[in-house]
C-alpha cells in the first residue's frame, strides 16, 4: 500500500520470506526518520526505493493507528503546505490528485448520472404536482404534519410529471438535434433556433393556438421521436409565460427581450443544458441564459436558467455541489442585471450556513419566497439540495412541502440530487411508480451518447430521432 501522510510518503509491502514482517519504504530518508529511530533505517540504493525499514505488521499497524488518532486537519494538501518538513512534496501531491481526479472523470458513469438527473427531476415534479397550488396549512391538513411523502395525486400510488419535465425533455431534444447538426456540418451557432423549435413542438402538445405571424414559428412535427409520444400531449398546469411567448412565434434573446417575465418556467427546464455542456461551466451558463431568454426577458429569469445549467455542468465534472454553486456565483457576477439573483443566492448561502445541523423547515424555504419566480425557485432548490446533499429523499421532500411552487422546486432539486446520486441512488418505489418513466430514461441515455465532446457515428435510427434542425 501507499501511504501519504503529514509524516511522509511510504510504500509498504510484505516481506518476501516472513509474512509477519513488512518493508516500509520511502523516497527520502527524512520521511522514515519521522516514524522510526535513525539506526533502523537502511540505505538500499540498489532498490526501487532507496530507504527502508523492516517492521512487524503489528508495529506498523500501531504506528498507523496512532497517526489516525492524531489526524487534526480537514484538508491534506493544505496541511502539507503548512508542514515545513513536507512542503516540498506539495507539487507531487497536486500532480497525484489531478491524475486521480482525471481517472475518476473517465470512470464517471454518464448514463447512470444523466438518467438520474432527468429521473430525479421528473420524480420531484410528480411529487409536487398535486400540492403546487396548496399552502403549507392546506398540505398539512390534507396529508398530515409532515406533508406528503409519496405520490398522492391519483390515489393509486402512481406519480405523473408535469410541464416542468415535459419542457426539460424538449430542451434535451433541441440540444441533441443541435449537436447532431454541428456534427454533420462542422458548424454550431443555430442552437437557440433549434431549441426554440423544440419548444414549439412542446407548445403543439399543449394544444395552444399560435398567434401573431405563424411563419415565424415554422417547426416540424413529423420528424423526431419525442413529439410522437402521445403521453406528452397533456396540459399539466403549464406556465402562462412559456405558452404566450412561444405562441407569439417569436424567439426572445438577451439583446431583444421578448417580455419582462422572470417566471420559474425559465429555470425548471434547464438541467439538460448543463448535461450537454458538461465540460464547460462558463459555456453552460451562457447557453442556459440564451435558451431561457427565448421565453423570459427579465435578467433574473434568464440568469437563473444559466446559473442552474452551470451548477449541473460543474457537478458533471465532479466538482462538489457547494463549490459548483460558488463557481456559478462567480460566473454570474457583473453580468447586466445580476444584482437581484446575486442577493437571493447570498441570502440562500447564509441561511444554509446558519441551518447546519438542523432540520430544514418549510418556513426556512418560504423566507426565500414562493418559488413562482426564477431566482426564488433556484434559491429554494439549491438550499434543499445543499442541506440534504447526501439524502435524495429528504432533499426532494423538503422541496415540495411548502406553500410555494412545489412541482418546480421539487423538479430542480430532483435534477441536482438525481445527478449527484445517479439513477441507482434514487428510491426504487419512486422510480417504478412514475408514469412514462421510459421516456425520461430514454432521453437520459441519449444525452449521455450525444453529450458535447463525445464522438459517435449517428446511425439511421439516431438521425430519425434527432434530425439536425
Ligand atoms: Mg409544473
Amino acid at each position: 500500500m501507499w501511504i501519504a501522510s503529514k509524516n511522509g510518503f511510504f510504500s509498504i509491502v510484505q516481506h518476501r520470506d516472513d509474512p509477519e514482517q513488512v518493508l516500509v519504504r520511502a523516497r527520502v530518508k527524512k520521511d522514515l526518520a519521522e516514524i522510526f529511530p535513525e539506526d533502523r533505517i537502511l540505505h538500499t540504493p540498489e532498490g526501487d526505493y532507496h530507504w527502508r525499514v523492516f517492521a512487524s505488521k503489528k508495529e506498523m499497524g500501531e504506528i498507523l493507528l496512532r497517526q489516525m488518532a492524531e489526524l487534526d486537519y480537514p484538508n491534506f494538501k493544505s496541511k502539507i503546505a503548512k508542514t515545513p518538513s513536507q512542503a516540498d512534496k506539495l507539487d507531487a501531491y497536486h500532480h497525484i490528485w489531478s491524475i486521480m481526479h482525471d481517472y475518476g472523470l473517465k470512470k464517471f458513469d454518464k448514463k447512470n448520472v444523466f438518467q438520474g438527473c432527468l429521473m430525479g427531476g421528473a420524480i420531484g415534479d410528480a411529487l409536487g404536482a398535486p400540492v403546487e397550488f396548496l399552502s403549507l396549512n392546506q398540505i398539512q391538513s390534507k396529508y398530515g404534519a409532515k406533508g406528503i411523502n409519496s405520490y398522492v395525486e391519483f390515489g393509486d400510488g402512481k406519480g405523473e410529471f408535469t410541464d416542468d419535465t415535459q419542457m426539460t425533455l424538449f430542451t434535451a431534444e433541441g440540444l441533441l438535434r443541435a449537436w447532431h447538426r454541428s456534427m454533420q456540418r462542422g458548424i454550431g451557432g443555430a442552437e437557440a433556433t433549434i431549441v426554440h423549435h423544440s419548444y414549439l413542438r412542446w407548445l403543439h402538445t399543449q394544444d395552444f393556438p399560435m398567434q401573431g405571424n405563424p411563419t415565424q414559428g415554422v417547426y416540424d412535427i413529423e420528424k423526431g421521436w419525442l413529439i410522437k409520444r402521445k403521453e406528452l400531449y397533456k396540459r399539466r398546469a403549464p406556465g402562462n409565460t412559456c405558452l404566450l411567448s412561444l405562441a407569439s412565434g417569436k424567439a426572445g434573446t438577451i439583446e431583444e427581450p421578448i417580455n419582462d417575465s422572470k417566471g420559474c418556467g425559465t429555470v425548471m427546464r434547464m438541467a439538460p443544458v448543463g448535461l450537454i455542456y458538461s465540460d464547460d461551466m462558463a459555456l453552460a451558463f451562457d447557453m442556459g441564459c440564451k435558451f431561457s431568454a427565448l421565453t423570459h426577458g427579465h435578467p433574473s429569469g434568464y440568469l437563473s436558467g444559466g446559473f442552474l445549467a452551470a451548477v449541473i455542468s460543474g457537478l458533471c465534472q465532479q466538482i462538489p455541489l457547494g463549490k459548483s454553486v460558488f463557481k456559478a456565483f462567480e460566473l454570474l457576477f457583473g453580468r447586466p442585471g445580476f444584482e437581484e439573483l446575486d442577493k437571493k443566492i447570498l441570502a440562500m448561502l447564509s441561511l444554509h450556513e446558519k441551518l447546519k445541523g438542523q432540520d430544514l423547515l418549510p418556513e426556512h424555504l418560504e423566507s426565500l419566497g414562493g418559488g413562482w419566480v426564477a431566482e426564488e425557485a433556484l434559491a429554494i432548490s439549491l438550499l434543499c439540495a445543499l442541506h440534504y446533499t447526501s439524502d435524495f429523499k429528504k432533499g426532494v421532500l423538503a422541496a415540495v412541502n411548502h406553500s410555494g411552487d412545489s412541482d418546480s422546486t421539487g423538479s430542480i432539486t430532483g435534477n441536482i440530487l438525481g445527478l449527484i446520486h445517479g439513477l441507482d441512488g434514487i428510491p426504487e418505489e419512486w422510480k417504478s411508480n412514475l408514469k412514462y418513466s421510459d421516456i425520461v430514461l430514454e432521453m437520459g441515455d441519449d444525452l449521455a451518447i450525444g453529450v458535447k465532446g463525445n464522438t459517435y457515428e449517428p446511425d439511421k435510427e439516431w438521425v430519425e430521432k434527432y434530425p439536425g434542425y
